[in-house]
């Protein structure tokens, strides 16, 4: 076929490859009538680089409250529904700054912190600390000491050491502290998948078998409150099998734990799973429905173990912030490179391309480490223009000295995209700036929140001065040697 017919073909093969799906991109996304510009909350792309700079991440404030909102309502509903309550916790790794622990806190959720740094911030933003959970595998006394200080309202216990240490903090501040303890129920979920049984051979909580123990030396110590178990069995999870028999698992010795004490909770984690492409979009269920499953597996399991539903509490991170975000990039250069020919038996986009367009972009694993780190897919648009253009089998890449530095492995983008275009990648609000680098010296990019056509900093871009000037030539030497 040559090359113009084989063009010709792709156009009608891929009509929407230049579509902005509300389902990937933030709900508010779409083109403006003019020249096909994306518009986030009614501002165009141009307008926010132009105003900002690139690469710039951009936060979609109403869809952030609303996924927010919605995933606490549906929580307690359900939660209601079978005669207990919900607490939905944020999970604040995915994104985390004062603005969003705001609007966060101001939907009526909960924030968990993983380390010190993480609750300052929270503790910044004037998060009732009653409100926050702190949880983490090697918390250092100093968080701990400084966590139970500022009144947090529960800790995850991850290790034995912890007891111990968390339990002196609280004798010291004169408080008697809430924990739960984080246990491993041996389910492992994957995208789409369970392992009903998999290995404990990882680094966070304790196996569930050895609950009864560790919960005794827990109860032992008069400054902690033993409230419940809680497990966490995976991220970017769409089947809710996982989330059921893992619930099964833990319920199951909820009657031999409550020989000891009361147990009032039942902490689930988070992990729901998002569209980072539009061929996943399909996949994701709607968290209603993900909610009444969980919570119908919990009161099937306390029945069949004939304990009482305890309350029930679930971290969320992703699912709220991810599709909120998106990242927009500058185009600097462009290559034309011939494809090899793949040897695979799969059908791949591939096939329909003789070339492959990669695309560079003033960012990159710096500000997206996901693609390198997990082989994460992402999904990019041409965001200054809708094109008449012919699709192109694209990489979008970043700037950094490592082949693998690559935003978007595979998509279509059109054939003329070119240098000072604009180029927008969806569902990056989460695990994106939490993840980000400095490396090879690059600044990491402000944050912009976007709310009925207005823009407002909410995380200050780094100047490459500042990365300077952590390189000191003038600190006092000290002489570390001894006579013995
Ligand atoms: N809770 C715990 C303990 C986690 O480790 C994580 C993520 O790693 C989360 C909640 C949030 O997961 P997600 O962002 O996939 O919902």
């Amino acid at each position: 076929m040559s090359s113009a017919s084989q063009s010709a073909n792709n156009k009608e093969k891929n009509p929407d490859y230049q579509s902005v799906n509300q389902q990937v991109f933030p709900s508010t996304a779409r083109r403006g009538s003019n020249c096909g510009e994306l518009k986030l909350q009614g501002i165009k792309a141009s307008t926010l680089a132009a105003t900002y700079g690139t690469p710039l991440y951009i936060v979609d404030e109403p869809e952030v409250r609303e996924r927010a909102r919605k995933m606490r309502e549906v929580f307690e509903s359900e939660a209601e529904r079978i005669g207990t309550t919900a607490s939905v916790y944020y999970a604040s790794k995915a994104l985390l700054n004062i603005a969003v622990a705001q609007w966060i806190t101001e939907e009526g959720l909960s924030i968990d912190v993983a380390t010190g740094g993480e609750l300052q911030v929270a503790l910044a933003a004037g998060v009732d600390p009653a409100r926050i959970g702190l949880h983490g595998n090697n918390k250092s006394v100093a968080e701990i000491e400084r966590a139970v200080e500022a009144g947090v309202g529960t800790i995850v216990i991850d290790s034995e050491q912890e007891i111990d240490r968390v339990a002196e903090a609280a004798k010291a501040a004169g408080v008697r502290q809430k924990v739960r303890l984080r246990v491993n129920s041996g389910v492992h979920a994957s995208t789409h998948d369970y392992l009903a049984t998999s290995h404990e051979d990882q680094k966070f909580g304790l196996p569930l078998k050895r609950a009864p123990e560790i919960v005794k030396a827990m109860r032992n110590h008069k400054s902690l409150e033993f409230i419940g178990l809680h497990c966490h069995i995976g991220s970017q999870i769409f089947a809710t099998e996982g989330f059921e028999e893992s619930a099964r698992r833990l319920l199951s010795i909820y009657g031999e734990l409550a020989e000891g004490g009361a147990i009032a909770e039942l902490n689930l984690g988070g992990g729901y799973g998002i569209a980072y492409t539009s061929d996943e979009a399909s996949q994701v269920p709607d968290i209603a429905e993900v909610a009444r499953d969980i919570t119908d597996s919990v009161a099937k399991a306390c029945a069949e173990f004939k304990i009482p539903i305890p309350k029930l509490a679930f971290e969320p991170g992703r699912s709220i912030t991810g599709p909120a975000g998106i990242t927009l990039y500058e185009v600097g250069t462009t290559k034309k490179v011939e494809l090899a020919g793949s040897d695979s038996a799969e059908e791949s986009i591939e096939e329909s391309f003789d070339t492959r367009l990669y695309v560079s972009v003033d960012g990159g694993m710096s500000d997206n480490a996901r693609p390198a780190l997990y082989g994460a897919q992402y999904e990019a648009r041409l965001a200054n223009r809708r094109s008449e253009a012919a699709p192109a089998l694209a990489r979008v890449v970043g700037k950094h000295c490592e082949s693998g530095d690559i935003v978007v492995d595979r998509g279509l983008l059109p054939a003329d995209i070119c240098p000072g275009d604009l180029v927008a990648v969806a569902a990056t609000g989460a695990y994106c700036w939490s993840l980000s680098s400095n490396y090879n010296y690059l600044p990491r990019p402000p944050m912009v929140a976007v709310k009925d056509g207005v823009s407002r900093l909410i995380v200050r871009g780094q100047r490459e001065e500042e990365l300077i000037a952590q390189s000191i030539t003038d600190a006092e030497t000290i002489n570390h040697t001894s006579a013995d």
